[in-house]
């Protein structure tokens, strides 16, 4: 990551305001009854609407407002009745000229997000707009001015929005990070949009500028397009930080400016400077009627709205007692949380699994392959768990039996015996034990004599010895049953 040195940066304040679009999870577009679907050869899913052929007339998908309330009402939003606007500019890949959305009443505004370090962020507003198609520039590096010629597919046009335009209330590249990966987890939660960066389903803009330390008036932004993620995002921030004060140091100014950032050479470029809204001769589109979800609807909505990311970050923490989790424990509890594997952990703790190990198991192992472990029979993975806490798999068995459940399914039991988990019996543990202690006679009488920390040494042979069969916990009670009665 880019820093400049603490001494450049001290004396200067960065300021950042995200506006995050995010496509709605509709299996039709916004306007027409196109599939909304990624990935599609290119041109297949289009028609007179979103090709914005004269003559057609949109009708609005009833889906998509709904998912834009999801999104609002999870941002404690106020919904509000809305209407559409034409945003009205010229590129190739918005076929109709004008960008369907929502301009001076948007359909939610005034909410919050709580970023799990505590502090929070105010949202401006969540409202909703349609997709544009995606221009390829072949030839060159990919980039408009070095391309041969472009290519269009406009399967995206029309797909719905949201666009959620946060205040300028993030102080750092780490904090606009956390929101961005919050604002996702919550994206996903609600059941509105999947999140996906690396398939553009999200996409950041980030708007960032400098001020003097302690000063409360805002420095001159700029806006940073084509963050594709979280790495991204917080490599270009920090870049453009640095750049802005540099630029104020040496005496100059900051020019408003929409700048691209350019992954490769991990820098931002100047694109355009900044367009006003004039530009863009917004007028009421006039074949859609206003959006006014009634109180009805919009409890509806919000009853169907399960439990966000900081509740259900919560409603693992209360397993964990009074103390609460440790910090190890909280980072876990945030990546199952983020990767919608909680219920995993819930499952097998209410029947009765150690929920540290059910925790530890969710985020170390089962989060390697999170698709899998989504789909994976609840039942199979607390029975594993169950396996293990008893101590008939030790813990190295339990995670290869674990890659097997979630790679192709089946009965934790059998796919163990499968692979020759056989448990060692209490007996021939026992006897390994006591071999391994006549061969080290001088290291068990340290044991003895008081030297706790042996007992690593001596569990550590045994494993060698069954070949990682043994079980831990079992080994170190034999230990200590051994001692005392030496
Ligand atoms: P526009 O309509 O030109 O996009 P907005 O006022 O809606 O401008 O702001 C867009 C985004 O820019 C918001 O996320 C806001 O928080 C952020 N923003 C506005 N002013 C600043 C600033 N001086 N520094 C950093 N971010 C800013
Ligand atoms: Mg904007
Ligand atoms: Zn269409």
């Amino acid at each position: 990551m880019t820093t400049a040195s603490a001494s450049e940066r001290s004396g200067w304040e960065p300021v950042i305001g995200l506006e995050v679009h995010c496509e709605l999870r509709t299996a039709t577009k916004m306007f027409c009854g196109c599939r909304n679907a990624f990935g599609d050869e290119p041109n297949t899913n289009v028609c007179p609407v979103c090709l914005g052929l004269p003559g057609s007339l949109p009708v609005l998908n009833r889906r998509a407002v709904e998912y834009a309330m999801r999104i609002g009402l999870a941002l404690h939003c106020q919904v509000q009745p809305s209407i559409f606007h034409r945003k009205n500019y010229f590129y190739p890949d918005m076929p109709k000229d004008y960008q369907v959305s929502q301009y001076d009443e948007p359909i939610n505004v005034q909410g919050f997000l709580q970023l799990p370090d505590g502090s929070t962020v105010r949202i401006e507003r969540a409202h909703m707009e349609e997709d544009t198609g995606k221009t390829t520039h072949v030839g060159g590096g990919g980039r408009i001015h070095e391309a041969g010629h472009s290519l269009v597919d406009y399967n995206r046009a029309g797909v719905p929005l949201v666009e959620i335009v946060s205040a300028p209330d993030l102080r750092s590249s780490a904090q606009a990070r956390l929101y961005a990966a919050e604002l996702r987890a919550i994206l996903v939660a609600s059941g509105a949009s999947d999140g996906r960066m690396e398939e553009g389903s999200m996409r950041v803009d980030a708007n960032v500028s400098v001020r003097p330390a302690r000063s409360d008036t805002l420095g001159t932004r700029c806006e940073i397009k084509n963050l594709n993620s979280l790495r991204s995002l917080g490599r270009a921030i920090d870049f453009e930080i640095d750049r802005q004060i540099a630029l104020l140091q040496a005496g100059e100014r900051v020019v408003q400016q929409t700048r691209h950032w350019d992954e490769g050479e991990g820098r931002t470029v100047a694109l355009r400077s900044k367009e006003e809204a004039f530009d863009y001769r917004y007028f009421p589109e006039p074949d859609l009627v206003p959006v006014a979800p009634d109180e009805a609807w919009q409890r509806q909505v919000a009853e169907a709205l399960g439990p966000m990311p900081a509740e259900r970050r919560q409603q693992l923490a209360r397993r964990f007692g009074q103390q609460g989790p440790d910090s190890a424990r909280a980072d876990q509890i945030a990546t199952v949380v983020e990767l919608d594997l909680d219920p995993l952990v819930h499952a097998a703790a209410d029947a009765g699994v150690d929920v540290s190990l059910a925790l530890a198991r969710t985020a170390n192992e089962a989060a390697a392959d999170a698709e899998a472990a989504r789909r994976v029979d609840r039942d199979a993975y607390r029975a594993l768990l169950q396996l293990e806490q008893r101590g008939s798999l030790s813990a190295t068995q339990a995670k290869t039996v674990l890659g097997e459940l979630l790679a192709s399914g089946g009965d934790p039991a059998e796919i163990a015996r499968r692979l020759g988990f056989e448990a060692l019996g209490e007996d021939s543990l026992a006897g390994v034990v006591g071999e391994v202690i006549a061969a080290n006679p001088a290291e068990w009488e340290r044991y003895c004599g008081g030297e706790d920390k042996l007992a690593g040494f001596f569990t550590g042979k045994v494993m060698k010895a069954t070949g990682g069969k043994a079980n831990g916990k079992l080994v170190a009670a034999e230990l200590q049953r051994r001692r005392a009665g030496s």
